[in-house]
């Protein structure tokens, strides 16, 4: 399968890794948006959003905590930060297997662009 992040989980590709365990990898967005930009991502191929169902419920959870987790982490999580999915084409989805953006470090406007 032709998917960059899942290239990344599977270490083909290297990536500024910050966090890993077995179902996620946590890592530096190559084109930060924000002095602070990880992307957290299940190591499992999932498309879009919309492929999701009840059983991974759990899973997105873990993403949703380890983000909260890293923020406190980062040293961000007092002054602020924005989790963000996209899905899809006018969601601003690029790549094609679900992550979740940690924005932090500036001020963050609303509504987005
Ligand atoms: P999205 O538009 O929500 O699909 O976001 C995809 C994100 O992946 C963008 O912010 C890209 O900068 C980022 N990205 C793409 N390729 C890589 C890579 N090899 N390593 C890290 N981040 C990447």
């Amino acid at each position: 399968m032709d998917c960059i992040f899942c290239k990344i989980v599977d270490q083909q590709i290297p990536a500024d890794i910050v966090l890993e365990d077995d179902q996620l990898i946590a890592f530096r967005d190559i084109n930060p948006q924000a002095p602070t930009h990880l992307l957290i991502v299940p190591r499992r191929h999932i498309a879009t959003l919309n492929d999701l169902d009840s059983d991974d419920s759990a899973l997105i959870s873990h993403l949703c905590l380890t983000a909260i987790r890293l923020a406190g982490e980062l040293g961000i999580a007092d002054s602020g930060y924005r989790l963000v999915w996209n899905c899809n084409a006018q969601g601003g989805q690029d790549v094609f297997h679900i992550h979740l953006h940690l924005f932090g470090g500036r001020n963050m406007h609303w509504p987005p662009g």
